[in-house]
């Protein structure tokens, strides 16, 4: 990298030459640790025939650790103010491609199409106010991806982590674990970023699986209960699946053919017990 991107003083050199001031709004804290750079391409194992697509880039710290070795980076950022530093920050490399554009209302599926690949990488810091929602549509919606590399705020990737039983195991957890098989990559402190965030992170290798991880009948029975009984986590099974719109007596009866305790608390399910239970709602008469 000719450009030290991770140097404060070039940070601060290019803030002032193209007038940039960071947007709170859109979570523009920006890595200043090449030591995470490294974790997370290395995480990802990208070589030469990779076409990685990078959620975020800012001014594109990562994005030159990624095109160093791959063999193609396509980062979607949805500030345009950025787009002219991107330029300038991004200028010696030419197998990077900018595209303007907010990450949740872009089809990477159908973009990893157009290019012509049918196996993608995707890396980003991720901009913390959407997580989420990055995550869950990026599984969702069958994006061909190899490998899903991503820093984000460090409960949020602990509640992803967490086994049943443990207090910050929800649906988030489900969801993910679910899909993928997931990996802790690295924990990053607030003080590597500028500017510095009142939260910590941490960075997660998400590998999607040929097959879900659990077979169930109807996936959208699945998330159903997930939903309901995290909705109300507080609550007995046999209440919280209220939720779904069943009446008492089904519920007591898939509860009873899944051999699930209705006294028990939705975080105590594991995702085998959640299948059961979807598919005795799938198959009630
Ligand atoms: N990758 C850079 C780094 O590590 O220093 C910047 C990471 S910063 C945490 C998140 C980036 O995501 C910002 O550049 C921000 O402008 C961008 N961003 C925010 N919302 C976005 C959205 N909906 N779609 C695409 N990019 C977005």
């Amino acid at each position: 990298m000719s450009m030290n991107l991770c140097d404060i003083g070039t940070i601060k050199y290019i803030q002032k030459k193209f007038g940039f001031r960071n947007s709170k709004a859109l979570g523009q804290n920006f890595l200043t640790e090449p030591g995470v750079i490294n974790a997370m391409v290395e995480a990802a194992d990208i070589g030469p025939d990779d076409f990685v697509v990078e959620i975020g880039p800012g001014i594109g710290v990562l994005t030159a650790g990624i095109a160093e070795k791959a063999e193609k980076v396509v980062a979607l950022e949805l500030d345009k103010d950025l787009l002219p530093v991107l330029g300038f920050t991004l200028a010696e490399f030419d197998n990077v491609e900018i595209i303007n554009q907010d990450v949740l209302k872009t089809d990477i599926a159908a973009l990893a199409k157009e290019k012509g690949r049918d196996s993608i990488k995707i890396l980003g810091n991720l901009p913390y106010y959407i997580t989420t929602p990055i995550i869950t549509s990026l599984l969702e919606s069958g994006v061909p991806a190899e490998c899903i590399v991503v820093m984000m705020q460090k409960e949020v990737a602990e509640r992803i982590v967490s086994p049943p039983g443990s207090k910050a195991y929800g649906a988030l957890s489900v969801a993910v674990q679910f899909y993928c098989h997931v990996e802790e990559v690295v924990e990053v402190g607030r003080e590597c970023f500028v500017p510095s965030p009142k939260v910590d992170s941490a960075v997660l290798k998400l590998t999607p699986l040929k097959e879900p991880k659990v077979k169930v009948k109807d996936r959208t029975m699945f998330f159903a209960c997930v939903k309901a009984g995290f909705g109300q986590r507080r609550k007995t099974l046999s209440n919280s699946l209220g939720a779904m719109g069943f009446d008492k007596e089904t519920i007591k009866n898939c509860l009873e053919k899944a051999a699930v305790d209705p006294q028990r608390r939705a975080e105590t399910l594991s995702l085998e017990e959640f299948a059961k239970l979807a598919d005795a709602f799938s198959e009630r008469v």
